[in-house]
């Protein structure tokens, strides 16, 4: 996934979900792990909650920054007794602001005891849930959805961690999952649409939830099947169990997370991703056919999808742009002016390759269109003869409700300007995307099970006026 520097008009994901429950396993040591296999979904902050297992007070570890400055000595986990973790990496999404109070899990102290809380997701009538405990008393320290839930959890009478659950899930209207432990049990549950992923994997001892399956394999974890929607799931001592706590709704999985978010080794709904995106590529290639030379993928997420459009199209896949892998988050932007002649320390083309070419450059989206204005230039300034910008995926022209952080409906490029016009304002010699049906069949699922309204303005669920 490519960062705010090269990429700032992107969407991008607010976050991954990890924990489980294992007996003879170092869970914090595993949870540190996952989560460096979750990192593309959040590069904010990331944390980890553990316990024993017997509800004593649990270890909480939690910062800004990358897993490997957070966890910088992964071992000393290792020191950490404890049956159960959970674990989180973050992307701040909507009122969510971007500070160390919102890193997570939380941990909150209530009369049974501990709670801790991580989420990926938004919750569309937070508003009116937190405005509800306010003026019931309540103190929140945070702006999150965890925190929310950890109040609501708390307000409950009962001990038992998951019926005061069940009792409150049912109030929580939005996308989300949640990972949840009171040091006793971890606790996984999916919203009753299924808008982000979260699945359950066998460990030796125990039972592992992640929002990627990428995470299993990093573990050593077996992959079981995707939590359903509105599924509780429960881990503990005696093992797993299920409870349905919100009616299923029509599931409505993220589209786009097969396009850019999830990594290319994840499995969602037994569809791995990647392809999935070389499938992308060759409707893509059949959709918007093109005369050229070369065809070349937007590295990283744009490169099974290239690839799947040279094998179509009979065309030799090369690599004609290179990603600088060593520029930290946090280096010096660029000034105004380097940025106009196009220079670009993250992305560069290969001169020897796109000179005198004409190329077919796919890319998973356009947002803003200056991503893609960008790319042309630096290509064009290589020497490249034409630039056929191939998109594999529709125009985006809508926000999402649902914890992706796509612009305000009036900053995206397909909502101002016709194809015509992108083409001329990105400078290309042609422009494609792949239509909403096509993208769809390349998934393989039933187009009523997954969401797509950032493409079609079609949202399964309205958020409060
Ligand atoms: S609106 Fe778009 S980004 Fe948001 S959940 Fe739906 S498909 Fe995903």
């Amino acid at each position: 996934m490519r960062d705010e520097i090269i990429a700032p008009v992107k969407p991008r994901d607010a976050c991954g979900v990890c924990g489980g429950f294992a007996t003879g396993q170092d869970m914090a040591f595993l949870t540190c792990f996952a989560l460096y296999a979750l990192q593309h979904r959040g590069q904010e902050s990331a944390g980890i909650a553990a316990g024993t297992g017997g509800g004593k007070k649990m270890w909480v570890k939690r910062g800004m920054g990358l897993v490997s400055e957070v966890f910088p000595d992964s071992a000393e986990l290792k020191k950490i007794k404890c049956n159960l973790a959970i674990g989180h990496v973050r992307y701040s999404y909507g009122s969510e602001g971007r500070s160390p109070e919102n890193t997570q899990p939380l941990r909150l102290r209530y009369r049974h005891g501990e709670l801790a809380t991580a989420h990926n997701g938004h919750l569309l009538n937070s508003r009116s849930l937190r405005l509800e405990l306010e003026e019931g008393g309540a103190i929140f320290q945070t702006d999150t959805d965890s925190e929310l839930l950890a109040h609501l959890v708390a307000r409950q009478g009962s001990i038992n961690l998951e019926e005061a659950l069940a009792a409150v899930v049912p109030r929580l209207k939005g996308a989300y999952a949640f990972v949840v432990t009171d040091g006793r049990k971890v606790i996984g549950m999916r919203d009753g649409y299924g808008f982000r992923p979260l699945s359950l994997g066998k460990l030796d001892g125990g039972y592992f939830l992640s929002s990627e399956t990428c995470a299993f394999d990093t573990i050593g974890a077996e992959f079981v099947r995707d939590v359903l929607p509105g599924e509780m799931v429960v881990l503990d001592e005696q093992g797993v169990r299920s409870l349905r706590v919100t009616g299923a709704e029509q599931e409505s999985l993220c589209i786009f997370e097969y396009i850019y978010f999830a990594r290319p080794d994840s499995n969602l709904q037994g569809k791995n991703v990647h392809l999935v995106r070389r499938e992308l590529g060759r409707r893509l290639a059949r959709e918007h056919p093109v005369k050229a030379d070369i065809v070349s993928g937007v590295p990283d997420s744009s490169i099974a999808a290239a690839s799947g459009f040279a094998e179509e199209a009979r065309l030799p896949y090369e690599m004609s742009l290179v990603k600088n892998r060593y520029i930290g988050r946090t280096f010096i932007k660029p000034t105004q002016q380097m940025r106009e002649e196009g220079v670009d320390l993250k992305l560069n083309a290969v001169q020897k390759i796109v000179e005198g070419k004409r190329v077919v450059l796919v890319d998973d989206s356009i947002v803003r269109g200056t991503t893609s204005l960008k790319l042309i230039r630096i290509m064009r300034r290589a020497g490249a003869k034409e630039v056929h910008l191939r998109i594999s995926s529709p125009p985006v022209s809508g926000s999402c409700h649902y914890g992706i952080d796509i612009p305000n409906p009036v900053d995206l490029i397909a909502n101002k300007h016709d194809l015509e016009e992108i083409r001329k304002m990105t400078c290309a010699d042609s422009l494609g995307y792949l239509s909403m049906a096509e993208t769809v069949a390349a998934v393989g699922l039933p187009s009523g099970n997954l969401c797509q309204a950032c493409f079609t303005g079609d949202y399964p669920l309205r958020p409060e006026e």
